[in-house]
């Protein structure tokens, strides 16, 4: 189906020409029309899938339609994070740069002056993260009495993350009379809860199977012990067509000792988490996306929503903890239509995680062996005084080295944490199973009849996905061994 078949306006449909679109995506395809027509909107679809046009496209057309009130809002888009903001704002631009629109962005982090000033001179489209907005609604900046639309996006996340009483409070303050989108990437009971509170009769629009990722990515498990991970990523970082890649790290010192390995390592890399400033992380942002710098390391988190094209690789470094995470993770690549490659590596206390993943997107995963490395090789080092981000920070200990000795500062083991004890068994042994040939890329299953009988149900799919993966994932006893019944198993 061409745009043009949609509805959208002419100054909207040379902007997305201009863009360089051929056609609209699934998701824009059943999204449009019923926006165009005024009716509320639950899309439930990933990020990656071409949502933000989704819901702007028809939005746009629909404020040319009219002439202007003057220096009132009529569009609100809520986002979890700064980086989403700015990256819708960039995507709203794009789409927009025909109309004579007024847009603003309003997040934490950064001055709020030109952000007062932006509100009070009357901007078209805000943009905004819900806690700074809340904060400047509450001190009376802007006017949002005339407020045509209201989009939550990442309205799963948001949740996650707490911002629920903030939403309420600024969805108060809006005109009832208006149009709700909502986007998640999951349609959980606490979605259809907010649906009920924010919305009127939504139509819902459901891209493709829930928490599933991407068809064009390509993805393969490393089994690596700990302390190899950081030597296999630079091993790996020898072929050159991964030539823009971003890493998941579970912690923030985790990305900064991975980011220094890689620039040790002559690698040009970036970091993005919650301890970098604003501007720190619109910087890695932008130089991760000009290319001048190859790799970026970030936490989830900080990652969320990334929307950078040409993503070749995405490296999960540290195995993540939640299905849902690994999904939205993975998503960063194979964006609209291209392809992409998601390399996860798994630690022997990790499997069970991993064959939680695998029930929970229905495939198994194949595993491939990094070729030429040495599986064997002992790891460097640490410097004195780092310390190991397994586990709780409060109690982590100066990480062991290679052969098993502890460091000279290390505590006494009853104050280890379990991750440290499980430590002290052979960390580096796997359970055998098929490896994948040098360039096997078609996933195989490898879970057999368990993945069959995986429910379709997205609500036992999201509620499994909010545990952490391989700790009560499943009811029967085989899955439910956590890491320390795994090391029994392995050392028999
Ligand atoms: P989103 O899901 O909104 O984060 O969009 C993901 C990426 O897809 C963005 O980089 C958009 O520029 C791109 N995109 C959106 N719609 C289309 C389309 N119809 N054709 C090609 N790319 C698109």
């Amino acid at each position: 189906m061409p745009f043009k078949a949609l509805g959208l306006a002419p100054a909207i449909l040379q902007a997305v020409q201009e863009a360089g679109y051929t056609e609209p995506t699934p998701i824009q395809v059943a999204a449009i029309p019923p926006i165009l027509a005024g009716q509320d909107l639950i899309g439930i679809a990933q990020t990656g899938t071409g949502k933000t046009a989704a819901f702007t496209l028809p939005i746009l057309t629909r404020l040319a339609a009219q002439t202007p009130p003057r220096r009132r809002t009529r569009v609100l888009v809520i986002a979890p994070t700064r980086e989403l903001v700015v990256q819708i704002d960039e995507n709203i631009r794009i789409y927009a740069k025909h109309l004579r629109l007024r847009i603003a962005t309003v997040f934490g982090g950064v001055g709020e002056n030109p952000q007062k000033t932006a509100l009070n001179e009357g901007a078209d489209i805000v943009i905004a993260t819900p806690g700074r907005l809340l904060d400047l609604m509450g001190r009376r900046f802007g006017d949002f009495s005339g407020l045509e639309f209201l989009v939550l996006d990442e309205a799963d996340r948001m949740l996650d993350m707490g911002f629920l009483p903030d939403i309420r409070n600024i969805v108060r303050s809006l005109p009832r009379h208006r149009q709700t989108l909502m986007f998640s990437a999951t349609f959980s009971k606490e979605i259809e809860t907010l649906t009920h509170q924010f919305q009127q009769s939504p139509k819902v629009v459901q891209i493709g199977r829930r928490s599933n990722p991407a068809t064009t990515v390509t993805q393969l498990v490393y089994e690596v012990p700990h302390d190899l991970k950081q030597n296999l990523l630079v091993h790996l970082l020898g072929d050159p067509g991964m030539n823009m890649v971003l890493v998941f790290t579970r912690t923030k010192h985790g990305a900064d000792r991975v980011a220094r390995k890689l620039e040790q390592q002559g690698i040009t890399t970036g970091t993005l988490h919650s301890n970098r400033s604003q501007n720190q992380r619109l910087r890695a942002l932008k130089d991760f996306k000009s290319g001048s710098v190859r790799v970026l390391v970030a936490t989830d988190i900080a990652a969320r929503g990334i929307d950078v094209d040409g993503i070749s690789h995405v490296v999960n470094y540290d195995f993540p903890k939640h299905a849902e995470d690994y999904v939205h993770r993975i998503g960063r690549t194979g964006r609209a239509h291209a392809v992409g490659e998601a390399l996860s590596f798994a630690a022997p206390d990790d499997q069970a995680a991993l064959r939680s993943l695998e029930r929970f997107i229905g495939r198994g995963l194949v595993r491939k062996r990094a070729e030429g490395f040495d599986y064997h090789a002992r790891p460097a080092p640490r410097p004195a005084g780092e310390f190991s981000d397994r586990g709780n920070s409060r109690f982590a200990q100066p990480a062991s080295r290679g052969s098993g000795q502890r460091h000279p500062q290390s505590h006494a083991p009853a104050h280890r944490s379990r991750d440290d004890r499980s430590a002290s068994h052979d960390r580096r042994s796997f359970p055998s199973r098929p490896h994948a040939s040098a360039h096997a890329s078609q996933p195989q299953r490898t879970d057999g009849h368990r993945a069959a009988h995986r429910s379709d149900d997205s609500r036992s799919q999201s509620s499994d996905a909010r545990q952490p993966m391989g700790q009560g994932a499943s009811s029967s006893g085989r899955d439910n061994r956590g890491p320390r019944n795994f090391w029994r198993r392995g050392r028999n």
